[in-house]
């Protein structure tokens, strides 16, 4: 081989490395990312289920209403009924009252519920202006005043307690309504108990992206690093008695179809 054919053939053989580097997983992510059982803008692929948004925050039509404004029929505290206080349309946390769990289980699921802490309290950390909201009766997203308090960040408004800060600290003052719209895929297990897939959860503040799928360690409990243990497929949500006069309204929950994936 001359020199130059030697280096021709360098080149040749590199470029096809370059070609297959960049050009194979390309293939592969399209491969992974759509569904080829419909052509592109296929007539035949079915139509997705109408649902009437309702407006801003009242509830879509297919959602399942866990607090109108009305009672708090969809909740229990300890079996019992609900001793929480309803005024003005809102519910609000009666300290020494218990924590409240919804009648009903979910599993993956769409939550939309809104809170506030009344202007005239006075809040200093983690103290006086908290409650959380726990999904599947253990996923914890914070509820606490967050605006012009600081905190441990694992500890604030929209974090997943003892787990991930929010992205931005995007709380509303005292006095004013803080919005949660939360997507959330439920942790799965072998039959054996052991963790198949873990849990992720996105939330929305007022809007604001703050956590982006991000994947839940465990079950949170204060103080202690996170981790699962096997539990049902469903199981209800749960709203914190911190002891604080937290109000909630627009409460909805929406379960959810599997994600979509490649065939
Ligand atoms: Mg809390």
């Amino acid at each position: 081989m001359t020199p130059d054919m030697e280096r021709t053939s360098t080149l040749v053989i590199a470029f096809t490395i370059t070609v297959t580097a960049i050009g194979l997983p390309r293939q592969v992510m399209a491969q992974a990312g759509h569904d080829f059982t419909w052509s592109v803008h296929d007539m035949n692929r079915p139509q997705p289920e109408v649902v009437d948004p309702k407006g801003h925050s009242g509830a879509p039509s297919d959602a399942h209403v866990l607090f109108d404004g009305s009672d708090l029929n969809a909740w229990h505290s300890s079996g019992k009924d609900a001793r929480w206080i309803i005024e003005n349309g809102e519910m609000i946390v009666a300290g020494g009252g218990g924590d409240l769990r919804t009648r009903d289980s979910f599993g993956d699921c769409q939550l939309h519920l809104e809170w506030m802490i009344p202007e005239d309290r006075e809040v200093h950390g983690q103290h006086g202006g908290n409650s959380g909201v726990f999904l599947m009766d253990r996923y914890e997203v914070q509820i606490l005043q967050s605006h012009g308090n600081t905190t441990y960040a694992d500890g604030m408004a929209s974090s997943i307690y003892g787990q991930y800060p929010p992205q931005v600290n995007a709380c509303r003052p005292p006095g004013n309504w803080n919005i949660y719209d939360i997507v959330f895929r439920r942790p799965i297990f072998t039959s054996q108990g052991s963790l198949l897939e873990p849990a992720y959860i996105t939330v929305f503040l007022n809007g604001v992206l703050v956590q982006e799928n991000v994947k839940i360690l465990g079950g949170g409990t204060h103080g202690r690093r996170a981790s699962y243990s096997a539990h049902p497929d469903r199981l209800p949500v749960r709203i914190q008695d911190h002891g604080d006069p937290i109000h909630f309204r627009n409460i909805w929950i929406r379960g959810l179809g599997p994600r979509q994936k490649a065939e």
